[in-house]
């Protein structure tokens, strides 16, 4: 077969890409670093028939009608709504901040109506910029400095190995602040995991007669090889262009699993631990997708800063850096030639929905170009 496009990384970026240039009559040659596909929303069973994300929790949700309908032709989802406790002064509390998480921190009995003017005082009595200039100051400026200190503060610090005052505005805007009851982690209108997982779910995006897939290839120790129309690189950054800029910083994580033999370890999918212990959360798998068994398994999460690039640091020298990568990369995509997509590529804090989005879009565009 002769391809007319290589994609560089086979997870949720480069899988999409393929498919819509597959689609589209292009024939396209997938090279994937690790031996195995679907990047880091990889899953697998374990030998207690509960499935184990490998790269840590992922749950699908979307507002984005088009995203959803196109993951729904590739899987069936499971109904779930994501719920996370916040392990906080020795008691498991919901989060996001909600009603009842006030009434439970501060022991007051409020109503919905009462919350918003609850939280103005306790913002009134706290320090923070206005209009907000990083993580503090946005979660400051909505539920004061006690809330913040007790569910952000050290979450934040562990997470990052950052002072908050050094993050951008952003990270903040991934939680939001309710004031009634609702405790699902996100109110997106989509949400599900796939019944039989992720990485059949990306199997079946590559699956077609235009698409052949490589794994355990790095695709900087072949690239020579091919002359593709073109390249959808869905790779680090800054490792794209030899690092000219200087390196990006990416965090990692180490995760640890545990089986234990009891039916549930914890209440609800994942508990977050902002300030106590090395790890920041842990995960109970089997309740993603209602899995049935005696044992159970869970995944603490610890940080790290080098290893497997789970996540991009949303610094001002970060982003600065990127800032000055981006202007090759749109120089590259205007040429044609290449399109960068993805949480690597394009040095972004996708979500996996976002992902799929950003890859259709930029093929479509290149394809009507
Ligand atoms: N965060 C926090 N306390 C929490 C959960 C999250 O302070 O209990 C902050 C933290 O800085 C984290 C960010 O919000 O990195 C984004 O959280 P999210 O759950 O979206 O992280 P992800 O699932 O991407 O690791």
């Amino acid at each position: 077969m002769k391809f007319e496009i290589v994609v560089v990384g086979a997870g949720l970026a480069g899988a999409t890409a393929a498919r819509v240039l597959a689609e589209a009559g292009k024939k396209a040659l997938v090279i994937e670093q690790h031996r195995h596909i679907a990047g880091h929303c990889h899953d697998y069973k374990d030998e207690n028939g509960i499935t184990i994300h490998t790269y840590g929790p992922h749950i699908f949700h979307t507002n984005n009608k088009k995203v959803w309908d196109f993951v729904n032709r590739f899987c069936d989802f499971h109904y779930y709504q994501h719920k996370v406790l916040s392990y906080v002064e020795g008691r498991l509390i919901p989060f996001p901040i909600n009603r009842d998480t006030i009434c439970e921190v501060f022991g007051v009995n409020i109503a919905t109506y009462e919350v918003e003017e609850f939280l103005e005082k306790e913002v009134k009595k706290s320090k923070f910029n206005n209009p907000p200039k990083n993580f503090r100051d946005v979660v400051v400026s909505q539920v004061g400095e006690r809330l913040y200190e007790l569910f952000f503060k050290n979450y934040t610090i562990k997470q990052w190995e950052r002072d908050p005052e050094e993050l951008s505005p952003e990270v903040a805007k991934r939680i939001p602040i309710r004031t009634n009851r609702d405790d699902r982690y996100f109110s997106d209108k989509y949400q599900g995991i796939p019944k039989a997982g992720y990485t059949k779910m990306v199997e079946n995006i590559l699956n077609h007669p235009n698409i052949a897939v490589l794994t355990g290839v790095d695709y900087f120790e072949v690239r020579e090889l091919f002359k593709p129309e073109l390249t959808v690189y869905t790779g680090e950054l800054d490792r794209f262009f030899d690092y000219a800029y200087g390196k990006l910083e990416y965090r990692s994580l180490r995760l640890e699993l545990k089986t234990y033999d009891q039916e549930y370890y914890q209440p609800v999918a994942v508990v977050n631990y902002p300030n106590d212990y090395d790890w920041t959360r842990i995960t109970e798998y089997k309740h993603f997708l209602n899995e049935k068994s005696d044992k159970t398994t869970v995944c603490f999460e610890y940080p790290l800063a080098s290893g497997e690039p789970y996540y991009i640091v949303m610094t001002q020298d970060n982003m600065e850096k990127r800032e000055k990568y981006m202007e090759q990369v749109r120089k590259l995509e205007e040429s044609g030639e290449y399109l960068f997509v993805g949480r690597l590529a394009e040095y972004k804090y996708y979500n996996m929905d976002q992902v799929i989005e950003a890859s259709i879009e930029k093929v479509q565009r290149w394809l009507k170009e």
